[in-house]
């Protein structure tokens, strides 16, 4: 009898893998027809100077708008993308949309994400400056944001890729800082304005980990100022530790507490002035 069950259980475990395979089949097929139809738009969220809630710039987080789903969230499609190779075109379809919106928002920065898959491919600068140009945006408004993974892949390559870029004026922000190999002693090889330091040590500072939190801000910050990189605390939720951030020097924030990610149209409303972060 147990072996029967067994026998049971694991035809069980086929049929929803089965399933799961056929969801990602569906789902990979659903993302070229949002392709087609250039369904996917960016929303943006504010990056605040901590000291006075001044907005310096934004970020841009790409959204799917579903026909049947409304506005859908990276964590729901990203990862077929990614797998899928379909991550390139949405993201230039994305960029694209972000030089436009930028076109018509005079203002702060605005930072894009880049999977390290593109950032490494031949002509991602030329392209990303073209698009830029293109649309009249001034390259020096706009920032990447990549992942320690994406540096370390190709070390001498990314130092190159992002020399390039800060040579016409596009500068680099170091995503989910602490959460990759955070071998810190590479950071000084490459060409970093800001480190986003993750949000699972904002969140942490108030939690059971507080005592680890709060040694690898102070550890991050340190090392930023030595280095003379800017520091973004990224899921800033409470007053509390925007406090605790300002009082250890984190210079800059995102995060609810000064705005969720809005709709093209919402963000228009609420331009960021014109302050470049020094
Ligand atoms: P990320 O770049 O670290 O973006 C920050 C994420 O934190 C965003 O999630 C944002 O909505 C969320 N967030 C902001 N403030 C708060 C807060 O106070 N509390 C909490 N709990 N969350 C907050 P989102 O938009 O779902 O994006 C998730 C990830 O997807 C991004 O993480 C980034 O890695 C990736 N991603 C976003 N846009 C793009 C894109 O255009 N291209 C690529 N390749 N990846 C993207
Ligand atoms: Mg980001
Ligand atoms: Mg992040
Ligand atoms: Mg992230």
């Amino acid at each position: 009898r147990a072996k029967a069950r067994g026998r049971d259980r694991s035809a069980l475990f086929d049929e929803e893998m089965r399933a799961e395979a056929m969801r990602l089949l569906d789902l990979e097929a659903d993302l070229r027809r949002a392709i087609q139809r250039e369904a996917f738009e960016p929303h943006f969220q504010p990056i605040v100077r901590l000291t006075d809630g001044a907005v310096v710039g934004h970020e841009a987080l790409l959204r799917w708008k579903h026909e049947l789903h409304g506005w859908l969230p990276p964590s729901e499609f990203l990862r077929v993308c990614e797998d899928s190779g379909l991550i390139e075109q949405v993201d230039w379809l994305l960029y694209r949309r972000v030089v436009a919106w930028m076109a018509a928002n005079p203002g702060g920065y605005v930072s894009i994400n880049v999977s390290p898959r593109h950032f490494h491919a031949e002509d991602f600068a030329e392209r990303l400056l073209r698009i830029a140009d293109e649309a009249g945006v001034d390259p020096h408004r706009l920032r990447i944001e990549i992942t320690e993974g994406a540096l370390l892949d190709d070390a001498p390559r990314a130092a190159r890729i992002l020399g390039t870029l800060r040579a016409q004026g596009v500068l680099a922000q170091l995503d989910d800082f602490g959460t990759g190999f955070s071998a810190l002693s590479y950071l000084h090889r490459f060409p970093i304005q800001a480190l986003k330091i993750d949000q699972s040590f904002i969140a942490g500072l108030a939690g059971e980990s507080q005592a680890e939190s709060l040694a690898l801000v102070r550890a991050i910050l340190a090392l930023a100022g030595t280095l003379g990189i800017d520091t973004i605390g990224e899921g800033v939720e409470t007053q509390q530790q925007r406090q605790l951030l300002c009082e250890l020097g984190c210079a800059y924030g995102q995060g609810y507490l000064f705005g969720r990610p809005q709709p093209i149209k919402a963000a228009a409303g609420t331009p960021a002035p014109l302050l470049l972060p020094a």
